[in-house]
Protein backbone atom coordinates (compact mmCIF):
# COMPACT_ATOMS: atom_id res chain seq x y z
CA UNK A 1 0.00 0.00 0.00
CA UNK A 2 0.92 3.48 -0.83
CA UNK A 3 0.09 6.41 0.49
CA UNK A 4 -0.10 9.86 -1.52
CA UNK A 5 -0.81 13.67 -0.38
CA UNK A 6 -4.17 15.18 -0.24
CA UNK A 7 -2.67 18.35 -1.95
CA UNK A 8 -1.66 16.28 -4.93
CA UNK A 9 1.95 16.22 -6.52
CA UNK A 10 3.88 13.11 -7.47
CA UNK A 11 4.84 12.00 -3.45
CA UNK A 12 3.91 8.40 -3.00
CA UNK A 13 5.31 6.84 -0.38
CA UNK A 14 4.85 3.86 2.14
CA UNK A 15 3.03 3.67 5.27
CA UNK A 16 6.15 3.37 7.20
CA UNK A 17 7.74 6.58 4.92
CA UNK A 18 4.52 8.15 5.68
CA UNK A 19 4.21 7.40 9.79
CA UNK A 20 8.14 8.45 10.14
CA UNK A 21 7.84 11.92 8.39
CA UNK A 22 4.56 12.73 9.14
CA UNK A 23 3.64 15.56 7.02
CA UNK A 24 3.33 15.09 3.02
CA UNK A 25 6.65 17.53 1.49
CA UNK A 26 3.92 20.07 0.34
CA UNK A 27 2.45 20.32 3.61
CA UNK A 28 -0.77 17.94 2.71
CA UNK A 29 -1.60 14.91 4.93
CA UNK A 30 -1.00 11.36 3.73
CA UNK A 31 -3.87 9.50 2.80
CA UNK A 32 -3.96 5.96 1.44
CA UNK A 33 -3.72 5.47 -2.38
CA UNK A 34 -6.74 3.35 -2.41
CA UNK A 35 -8.97 1.77 0.35
CA UNK A 36 -7.89 -1.82 1.25
CA UNK A 37 -11.94 -3.44 1.44
CA UNK A 38 -12.75 -6.38 4.09
CA UNK A 39 -15.67 -8.53 2.78
CA UNK A 40 -18.55 -9.69 5.09
CA UNK A 41 -16.73 -13.71 4.75
CA UNK A 42 -13.27 -12.00 6.30
CA UNK A 43 -15.61 -9.85 8.82
CA UNK A 44 -17.38 -13.32 9.95
CA UNK A 45 -13.77 -14.60 10.48
CA UNK A 46 -13.02 -11.97 12.65
CA UNK A 47 -15.91 -12.46 14.95
CA UNK A 48 -13.56 -14.74 17.23
CA UNK A 49 -10.75 -13.26 17.05
CA UNK A 50 -9.12 -10.58 20.08
CA UNK A 51 -9.19 -7.24 20.29
CA UNK A 52 -5.36 -7.03 19.25
CA UNK A 53 -5.71 -9.99 16.79
CA UNK A 54 -8.42 -7.55 14.76
CA UNK A 55 -6.12 -4.51 15.66
CA UNK A 56 -3.12 -6.80 13.30
CA UNK A 57 -5.48 -7.58 10.67
CA UNK A 58 -6.54 -3.97 10.18
CA UNK A 59 -3.76 -2.71 10.54
CA UNK A 60 -1.57 -4.38 8.29
CA UNK A 61 -4.05 -3.89 5.39
CA UNK A 62 -2.63 -0.68 5.27
CA UNK A 63 1.33 -0.93 6.43
CA UNK A 64 1.55 -4.14 4.69
CA UNK A 65 5.52 -3.68 5.08
CA UNK A 66 5.60 -4.46 8.51
CA UNK A 67 4.87 -8.12 9.27
CA UNK A 68 1.41 -8.95 10.59
CA UNK A 69 3.26 -11.29 13.30
CA UNK A 70 5.28 -7.66 14.76
CA UNK A 71 2.12 -6.20 14.53
CA UNK A 72 0.46 -8.65 16.87
CA UNK A 73 2.96 -8.77 19.52
CA UNK A 74 3.01 -4.68 19.69
CA UNK A 75 -1.03 -4.98 19.51
CA UNK A 76 -1.21 -7.22 22.43
CA UNK A 77 2.11 -5.14 23.93
CA UNK A 78 -0.12 -2.18 23.34
CA UNK A 79 -3.40 -3.10 24.88
CA UNK A 80 -2.18 -4.92 27.73
CA UNK A 81 -1.44 -1.92 29.44
CA UNK A 82 -5.42 -0.97 29.35
CA UNK A 83 -7.10 -1.57 32.98
CA UNK A 84 -9.64 -4.67 31.98
CA UNK A 85 -9.32 -7.51 29.52
CA UNK A 86 -11.25 -5.51 26.66
CA UNK A 87 -9.52 -2.21 25.60
CA UNK A 88 -12.59 -1.25 24.16
CA UNK A 89 -15.97 -2.63 25.39
CA UNK A 90 -19.43 -1.79 24.46
CA UNK A 91 -21.67 -0.97 27.16
CA UNK A 92 -25.56 -1.19 26.76
CA UNK A 93 -27.31 1.58 28.08
CA UNK A 94 -31.27 1.69 26.23
CA UNK A 95 -32.49 -0.76 23.63
CA UNK A 96 -30.51 0.24 20.67
CA UNK A 97 -28.34 2.63 22.56
CA UNK A 98 -24.58 1.51 23.32
CA UNK A 99 -21.86 3.27 24.87
CA UNK A 100 -17.98 2.86 23.32
CA UNK A 101 -15.76 2.87 26.24
CA UNK A 102 -12.51 4.44 24.58
CA UNK A 103 -10.98 5.35 28.13
CA UNK A 104 -9.58 2.26 30.05
CA UNK A 105 -5.81 3.04 28.62
CA UNK A 106 -2.96 4.78 30.85
CA UNK A 107 -4.46 8.57 30.68
CA UNK A 108 -7.93 7.62 30.53
CA UNK A 109 -8.44 8.98 26.90
CA UNK A 110 -9.71 7.78 23.93
CA UNK A 111 -6.26 9.22 22.52
CA UNK A 112 -4.15 6.09 24.87
CA UNK A 113 -5.72 3.98 21.81
CA UNK A 114 -3.19 5.30 19.45
CA UNK A 115 -0.31 6.77 21.16
CA UNK A 116 0.20 3.24 23.07
CA UNK A 117 0.93 1.38 19.63
CA UNK A 118 2.51 5.12 17.90
CA UNK A 119 6.00 4.19 19.21
CA UNK A 120 6.32 0.66 17.71
CA UNK A 121 4.97 1.88 14.33
CA UNK A 122 7.48 4.45 14.63
CA UNK A 123 10.12 2.66 15.64
CA UNK A 124 9.61 -0.18 13.31
CA UNK A 125 9.19 2.45 10.50
CA UNK A 126 12.57 4.11 11.03
CA UNK A 127 14.18 0.51 10.20
CA UNK A 128 12.32 -0.05 7.45
CA UNK A 129 13.25 3.17 5.77
CA UNK A 130 16.58 2.39 7.14
CA UNK A 131 16.94 5.47 9.68
CA UNK A 132 19.76 4.77 11.90
CA UNK A 133 19.45 7.81 14.05
CA UNK A 134 17.40 7.71 17.51
CA UNK A 135 14.47 9.65 17.14
CA UNK A 136 13.30 12.34 19.23
CA UNK A 137 9.09 13.43 19.49
CA UNK A 138 8.50 16.87 20.56
CA UNK A 139 5.44 17.88 21.42
CA UNK A 140 3.79 21.63 22.42
CA UNK A 141 0.23 20.71 24.41
CA UNK A 142 -2.60 22.45 25.55
CA UNK A 143 -2.78 19.24 28.36
CA UNK A 144 -3.66 16.07 27.25
CA UNK A 145 -1.85 14.91 24.12
CA UNK A 146 1.61 15.88 25.86
CA UNK A 147 0.24 13.40 29.01
CA UNK A 148 -0.95 10.41 26.53
CA UNK A 149 2.21 10.85 24.42
CA UNK A 150 4.39 10.51 27.35
CA UNK A 151 3.07 7.63 28.80
CA UNK A 152 2.48 6.17 25.05
CA UNK A 153 6.98 6.77 24.73
CA UNK A 154 8.37 6.40 28.08
CA UNK A 155 10.86 3.90 27.53
CA UNK A 156 10.22 3.07 23.97
CA UNK A 157 13.79 2.58 23.12
CA UNK A 158 15.36 4.14 20.39
CA UNK A 159 13.37 7.21 21.29
CA UNK A 160 13.40 10.16 23.30
CA UNK A 161 10.47 12.45 24.24
CA UNK A 162 10.24 16.37 25.19
CA UNK A 163 6.59 17.97 26.20
CA UNK A 164 6.41 21.64 26.14
CA UNK A 165 2.98 22.84 27.92
CA UNK A 166 2.34 26.83 28.75
CA UNK A 167 2.92 27.92 32.29
CA UNK A 168 -0.71 28.73 32.57
CA UNK A 169 -2.67 27.67 30.09
CA UNK A 170 -3.12 23.83 31.72
CA UNK A 171 -5.28 22.56 34.80
CA UNK A 172 -3.72 21.71 37.56
CA UNK A 173 -4.31 18.09 37.02
CA UNK A 174 -3.04 18.44 33.83
CA UNK A 175 0.13 19.47 35.33
CA UNK A 176 0.72 17.23 37.83
CA UNK A 177 0.24 14.40 35.17
CA UNK A 178 2.59 15.25 33.54
CA UNK A 179 5.22 16.62 35.71
CA UNK A 180 4.81 12.99 37.78
CA UNK A 181 5.66 11.26 34.30
CA UNK A 182 8.54 8.32 35.16
CA UNK A 183 10.33 6.67 32.18
CA UNK A 184 14.15 6.99 31.53
CA UNK A 185 13.43 9.16 28.43
CA UNK A 186 11.21 11.31 28.38
CA UNK A 187 11.10 15.06 29.98
CA UNK A 188 8.55 17.99 30.91
CA UNK A 189 8.75 21.76 30.50
CA UNK A 190 7.06 24.68 30.98
CA UNK A 191 6.94 27.82 28.89
CA UNK A 192 6.21 31.35 29.89
CA UNK A 193 3.17 32.29 27.67
CA UNK A 194 0.15 30.90 26.37
CA UNK A 195 -0.44 27.53 24.46
CA UNK A 196 0.10 29.80 21.12
CA UNK A 197 3.28 31.06 21.94
CA UNK A 198 4.52 27.45 23.17
CA UNK A 199 2.99 26.25 19.90
CA UNK A 200 4.25 28.51 17.66
CA UNK A 201 8.13 27.72 19.29
CA UNK A 202 7.93 23.96 18.44
CA UNK A 203 6.87 24.61 14.86
CA UNK A 204 10.06 26.68 14.74
CA UNK A 205 12.05 24.18 15.85
CA UNK A 206 10.37 21.51 13.52
CA UNK A 207 10.82 24.25 10.30
CA UNK A 208 14.90 25.36 11.39
CA UNK A 209 17.65 23.09 9.06
CA UNK A 210 19.92 24.54 11.55
CA UNK A 211 17.55 22.95 14.81
CA UNK A 212 17.64 19.60 12.36
CA UNK A 213 21.54 19.60 12.02
CA UNK A 214 22.35 20.29 15.82
CA UNK A 215 20.36 17.42 16.44
CA UNK A 216 21.67 14.98 14.35
CA UNK A 217 25.43 15.72 15.27
CA UNK A 218 23.70 14.23 18.52
CA UNK A 219 22.35 11.10 16.65
CA UNK A 220 18.51 12.30 16.85
CA UNK A 221 15.99 12.80 14.02
CA UNK A 222 12.95 14.97 15.09
CA UNK A 223 9.50 13.49 15.11
CA UNK A 224 5.95 14.76 15.51
CA UNK A 225 3.36 12.41 17.42
CA UNK A 226 0.50 14.66 16.80
CA UNK A 227 -3.56 13.79 14.89
CA UNK A 228 -2.62 14.30 11.51
CA UNK A 229 0.02 11.46 11.83
CA UNK A 230 -1.32 8.38 10.31
CA UNK A 231 0.26 6.08 12.33
CA UNK A 232 -2.21 8.31 15.08
CA UNK A 233 -5.41 7.32 12.65
CA UNK A 234 -5.03 3.77 11.67
CA UNK A 235 -5.41 2.50 15.03
CA UNK A 236 -8.67 4.38 15.12
CA UNK A 237 -10.62 2.76 12.34
CA UNK A 238 -9.97 -0.63 14.71
CA UNK A 239 -12.64 0.00 17.73
CA UNK A 240 -15.27 0.50 14.44
CA UNK A 241 -15.05 -2.75 13.39
CA UNK A 242 -13.78 -4.24 16.44
CA UNK A 243 -17.22 -2.74 18.07
CA UNK A 244 -19.43 -3.91 14.84
CA UNK A 245 -17.80 -7.21 15.42
CA UNK A 246 -19.08 -7.20 19.21
CA UNK A 247 -22.11 -6.20 18.30
CA UNK A 248 -22.71 -9.57 15.99
CA UNK A 249 -21.38 -12.11 18.34
CA UNK A 250 -23.57 -10.93 21.20
CA UNK A 251 -26.46 -11.11 18.82
CA UNK A 252 -27.86 -7.60 18.83
CA UNK A 253 -27.42 -7.18 15.41
CA UNK A 254 -27.40 -9.19 12.42
CA UNK A 255 -24.23 -9.37 10.25
CA UNK A 256 -24.40 -6.63 7.58
CA UNK A 257 -26.81 -4.40 9.71
CA UNK A 258 -25.73 -0.58 9.40
CA UNK A 259 -25.22 1.08 12.58
CA UNK A 260 -25.02 4.66 13.05
CA UNK A 261 -21.65 6.26 15.65
CA UNK A 262 -22.04 9.29 17.62
CA UNK A 263 -18.69 10.83 17.97
CA UNK A 264 -17.53 13.87 20.33
CA UNK A 265 -15.53 15.62 17.75
CA UNK A 266 -12.43 17.93 17.80
CA UNK A 267 -9.57 17.95 15.65
CA UNK A 268 -12.18 15.36 13.30
CA UNK A 269 -9.42 12.39 13.57
CA UNK A 270 -11.51 10.00 15.32
CA UNK A 271 -14.51 10.71 13.79
CA UNK A 272 -12.53 10.37 10.32
CA UNK A 273 -10.85 6.72 11.37
CA UNK A 274 -14.82 5.82 11.23
CA UNK A 275 -15.52 7.38 7.78
CA UNK A 276 -12.45 5.13 6.66
CA UNK A 277 -13.58 2.20 8.35
CA UNK A 278 -17.14 2.48 5.91
CA UNK A 279 -14.85 3.21 3.00
CA UNK A 280 -13.52 -0.03 3.57
CA UNK A 281 -16.74 -1.66 3.82
CA UNK A 282 -18.15 -1.89 7.15
CA UNK A 283 -21.69 -1.36 7.12
CA UNK A 284 -21.98 2.19 9.00
CA UNK A 285 -25.32 3.73 7.70
CA UNK A 286 -24.74 7.85 10.15
CA UNK A 287 -21.56 9.59 11.44
CA UNK A 288 -22.77 11.90 13.81
CA UNK A 289 -20.40 14.83 14.34
CA UNK A 290 -21.21 15.99 17.65
CA UNK A 291 -19.52 19.34 18.79
CA UNK A 292 -19.82 21.62 21.95
CA UNK A 293 -20.16 25.11 21.68
CA UNK A 294 -17.49 25.57 19.30
CA UNK A 295 -19.57 24.49 16.44
CA UNK A 296 -17.91 24.93 13.35
CA UNK A 297 -18.63 21.52 12.24
CA UNK A 298 -22.25 21.86 12.61
CA UNK A 299 -21.83 24.96 10.56
CA UNK A 300 -19.97 23.35 7.93
CA UNK A 301 -22.17 19.93 7.60
CA UNK A 302 -25.40 22.08 7.28
CA UNK A 303 -24.36 24.59 4.99
CA UNK A 304 -20.91 23.59 3.16
CA UNK A 305 -18.78 26.95 4.00
CA UNK A 306 -16.22 26.45 6.51
CA UNK A 307 -15.81 29.20 8.54
CA UNK A 308 -13.46 30.55 11.74
CA UNK A 309 -14.57 33.40 11.68
CA UNK A 310 -15.85 33.63 15.01
CA UNK A 311 -15.50 33.68 19.20
CA UNK A 312 -13.51 30.84 20.69
CA UNK A 313 -15.00 29.19 23.90
CA UNK A 314 -13.53 27.42 26.76
CA UNK A 315 -15.59 24.84 27.47
CA UNK A 316 -15.95 21.78 29.96
CA UNK A 317 -15.15 19.59 27.04
CA UNK A 318 -11.75 21.11 26.46
CA UNK A 319 -10.41 18.93 24.07
CA UNK A 320 -13.08 19.45 21.44
CA UNK A 321 -12.17 23.45 22.00
CA UNK A 322 -10.76 23.72 18.10
CA UNK A 323 -11.54 25.91 15.30
CA UNK A 324 -9.40 24.03 12.81
CA UNK A 325 -9.56 20.80 12.27
CA UNK A 326 -6.92 19.69 10.78
CA UNK A 327 -8.26 16.19 9.77
CA UNK A 328 -11.11 17.84 7.42
CA UNK A 329 -8.91 18.11 5.23
CA UNK A 330 -9.26 14.08 4.59
CA UNK A 331 -12.48 14.38 4.48
CA UNK A 332 -12.55 17.01 1.66
CA UNK A 333 -10.26 14.96 -0.41
CA UNK A 334 -12.08 12.18 -0.81
CA UNK A 335 -15.58 14.27 -1.49
CA UNK A 336 -13.66 16.24 -3.91
CA UNK A 337 -13.23 13.11 -6.05
CA UNK A 338 -9.20 13.05 -4.88
CA UNK A 339 -8.76 16.61 -6.18
CA UNK A 340 -5.28 17.51 -4.58
CA UNK A 341 -5.43 20.77 -6.05
CA UNK A 342 -8.68 22.21 -4.71
CA UNK A 343 -7.94 20.69 -1.79
CA UNK A 344 -4.80 22.80 -1.66
CA UNK A 345 -6.35 25.67 -2.66
CA UNK A 346 -9.24 25.36 0.05
CA UNK A 347 -6.63 24.67 2.72
CA UNK A 348 -4.46 27.99 1.43
CA UNK A 349 -7.67 29.93 1.78
CA UNK A 350 -8.22 28.43 5.02
CA UNK A 351 -5.00 30.22 6.30
CA UNK A 352 -5.25 33.56 4.67
CA UNK A 353 -8.75 33.75 4.57
CA UNK A 354 -10.45 31.71 7.37
CA UNK A 355 -13.19 30.58 5.22
CA UNK A 356 -13.66 28.58 2.20
CA UNK A 357 -16.82 26.64 0.71
CA UNK A 358 -17.27 23.79 -0.98
CA UNK A 359 -19.78 23.05 -3.61
CA UNK A 360 -22.89 21.68 -3.58
CA UNK A 361 -22.22 18.59 -4.91
CA UNK A 362 -19.58 17.70 -2.55
CA UNK A 363 -21.56 19.23 0.38
CA UNK A 364 -24.50 16.42 -0.71
CA UNK A 365 -21.71 13.73 -1.05
CA UNK A 366 -20.77 14.29 2.63
CA UNK A 367 -24.43 14.47 3.85
CA UNK A 368 -24.88 10.60 2.79
CA UNK A 369 -23.16 9.80 5.40
CA UNK A 370 -22.31 12.92 7.66
CA UNK A 371 -24.83 14.71 10.16
CA UNK A 372 -23.55 17.80 12.58
CA UNK A 373 -24.76 18.28 15.92
CA UNK A 374 -23.75 20.16 19.19
CA UNK A 375 -24.33 20.32 22.62
CA UNK A 376 -24.75 24.20 24.80
CA UNK A 377 -22.85 24.20 28.30
CA UNK A 378 -26.57 23.38 29.78
CA UNK A 379 -27.39 20.59 27.76
CA UNK A 380 -24.17 18.70 28.91
CA UNK A 381 -24.98 19.28 32.09
CA UNK A 382 -29.09 18.19 31.89
CA UNK A 383 -27.73 15.11 29.19
CA UNK A 384 -24.97 13.96 31.77
CA UNK A 385 -27.94 13.69 34.18
CA UNK A 386 -30.47 12.70 32.29
CA UNK A 387 -28.52 9.17 31.68
CA UNK A 388 -27.48 8.93 35.41
CA UNK A 389 -30.82 9.05 36.55
CA UNK A 390 -32.54 6.80 33.90
CA UNK A 391 -29.74 4.37 33.63
CA UNK A 392 -27.15 4.97 36.13
CA UNK A 393 -24.44 5.17 33.87
CA UNK A 394 -21.71 7.78 34.37
CA UNK A 395 -19.98 9.35 31.23
CA UNK A 396 -18.05 12.78 31.06
CA UNK A 397 -18.62 16.10 29.08
CA UNK A 398 -17.12 15.09 25.74
CA UNK A 399 -19.10 12.12 25.91
CA UNK A 400 -22.29 14.18 26.83
CA UNK A 401 -21.64 16.34 23.84
CA UNK A 402 -22.40 13.05 22.01
CA UNK A 403 -25.10 11.70 23.81
CA UNK A 404 -26.81 14.85 23.65
CA UNK A 405 -26.44 14.73 19.65
CA UNK A 406 -28.11 11.51 19.42
CA UNK A 407 -30.67 12.20 21.85
CA UNK A 408 -31.73 14.51 19.37
CA UNK A 409 -31.57 12.84 16.60
CA UNK A 410 -34.25 10.28 18.40
CA UNK A 411 -36.30 13.04 19.32
CA UNK A 412 -36.97 13.64 15.28
CA UNK A 413 -36.66 10.56 14.18
CA UNK A 414 -39.07 8.71 15.91
CA UNK A 415 -39.12 5.82 13.53
CA UNK A 416 -35.41 5.36 13.49
CA UNK A 417 -34.52 1.42 14.84
CA UNK A 418 -31.12 2.01 13.62
CA UNK A 419 -28.50 0.59 16.85
CA UNK A 420 -26.56 3.72 17.99
CA UNK A 421 -22.81 3.57 19.38
CA UNK A 422 -22.07 6.33 21.28
CA UNK A 423 -18.33 6.70 20.93
CA UNK A 424 -17.06 7.77 24.81
CA UNK A 425 -13.74 9.65 24.95
CA UNK A 426 -12.86 10.20 28.74
CA UNK A 427 -13.35 8.87 31.73
CA UNK A 428 -14.77 11.09 33.50
CA UNK A 429 -12.45 10.93 36.80
CA UNK A 430 -10.89 12.62 34.16
CA UNK A 431 -13.22 15.99 34.54
CA UNK A 432 -14.14 15.09 38.26
CA UNK A 433 -15.53 19.05 39.39
CA UNK A 434 -17.63 19.51 36.00
CA UNK A 435 -19.02 15.65 36.09
CA UNK A 436 -19.60 16.10 39.78
CA UNK A 437 -21.54 19.04 39.22
CA UNK A 438 -23.98 17.52 36.31
CA UNK A 439 -24.73 14.72 38.76
CA UNK A 440 -24.95 15.94 42.08
CA UNK A 441 -25.13 19.85 41.44
CA UNK A 442 -22.31 20.08 43.94
CA UNK A 443 -19.69 22.74 42.94
CA UNK A 444 -15.99 21.90 44.25
CA UNK A 445 -12.66 23.69 43.52
CA UNK A 446 -9.85 20.70 44.58
CA UNK A 447 -10.17 18.28 41.88
CA UNK A 448 -8.96 15.58 44.18
CA UNK A 449 -11.85 15.93 46.60
CA UNK A 450 -14.05 16.58 43.39
CA UNK A 451 -13.09 12.61 42.52
CA UNK A 452 -13.71 11.48 46.10
CA UNK A 453 -17.06 13.08 45.90
CA UNK A 454 -18.04 11.76 42.47
CA UNK A 455 -16.83 8.10 43.53
CA UNK A 456 -19.44 8.45 46.59
CA UNK A 457 -22.26 9.86 44.00
CA UNK A 458 -21.48 7.10 41.29
CA UNK A 459 -19.99 4.33 43.14
CA UNK A 460 -17.49 3.92 39.93
CA UNK A 461 -14.24 2.77 40.32
CA UNK A 462 -11.79 5.35 40.00
CA UNK A 463 -8.49 4.40 37.81
CA UNK A 464 -5.48 3.96 40.08
CA UNK A 465 -3.64 6.06 37.19
CA UNK A 466 -5.70 9.38 38.65
CA UNK A 467 -5.74 8.50 42.45
CA UNK A 468 -2.02 7.56 42.83
CA UNK A 469 -1.51 11.24 41.24
CA UNK A 470 -1.18 12.82 44.45
CA UNK A 471 1.01 10.62 46.22
CA UNK A 472 3.41 11.13 43.19
CA UNK A 473 6.93 12.92 43.59
CA UNK A 474 7.40 15.78 41.08
CA UNK A 475 9.90 15.05 38.76
CA UNK A 476 10.42 18.13 36.31
CA UNK A 477 9.76 21.65 37.55
CA UNK A 478 11.75 23.63 34.59
CA UNK A 479 10.44 26.94 33.34
CA UNK A 480 11.84 29.02 30.55
CA UNK A 481 11.12 31.51 28.07
CA UNK A 482 10.09 30.57 24.64
CA UNK A 483 13.28 31.56 23.06
CA UNK A 484 15.41 29.36 25.28
CA UNK A 485 13.55 25.73 24.20
CA UNK A 486 15.90 24.31 21.70
CA UNK A 487 18.56 25.06 24.74
CA UNK A 488 16.20 22.59 26.62
CA UNK A 489 16.32 20.03 23.39
CA UNK A 490 19.73 20.22 23.31
CA UNK A 491 20.48 19.68 26.88
CA UNK A 492 18.46 16.65 26.76
CA UNK A 493 19.34 15.10 23.85
CA UNK A 494 23.17 15.11 25.14
CA UNK A 495 22.29 13.36 28.72
C1 LIG B 1 -8.90 14.47 21.56
C2 LIG B 1 -10.23 14.29 22.20
C3 LIG B 1 -11.44 14.45 21.47
C4 LIG B 1 -11.47 14.90 20.04
O1 LIG B 1 -11.01 13.92 19.14
P1 LIG B 1 -10.61 14.34 17.65
O2 LIG B 1 -9.99 13.13 17.07
O3 LIG B 1 -9.62 15.46 17.82
O4 LIG B 1 -11.84 14.77 16.97
C5 LIG B 1 -12.64 14.24 22.13
N1 LIG B 1 -12.67 13.90 23.44
C6 LIG B 1 -11.54 13.72 24.16
C7 LIG B 1 -11.66 13.38 25.60
C8 LIG B 1 -10.28 13.91 23.58
O5 LIG B 1 -9.18 13.75 24.32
Amino acid sequence: MKFISTRGGNERVTGAQAIVQGLAANGGLFVPEKFPQVTAAELEEMLALSYAERAARILHKYLDEYDEDGLLSACEAAYSRFEGPDPAPLVKIDDGVYILELFHGPTCAFKDMALTLLPYLLRKGCDLCGIKEKILILVATSGDTGKAALEGFKDAEGVKIMVFYPNDGVSKMQKLQMCTQDGSNVNVVAVKGNFDDCQTAVKAIFNSADCAEALKDKGYLLSSANSINFGRLAPQIVYYFSSYLDLVSSGQIEPGTPIDFSVPTGNFGNILAAYYAKLMGLPIRRLHCASNMNNILTDFLSKGEYDARREFYKTTSPSMDILISSNLERLLFEVSGRNGKLTAERMNKLKSDKVYKITPEEQAEIAKTFVGGWASEDEVVETVYDVFCDTGYTMDTHTGCAMKVAVDWFEKNKKDTTNMVVVSTANPYKFPQDVLYAVTGNDVRDSFKGIKRLHVATAMKVPASLSGLRDKPVRFNTVVSSDKMFDEVLKFVSE
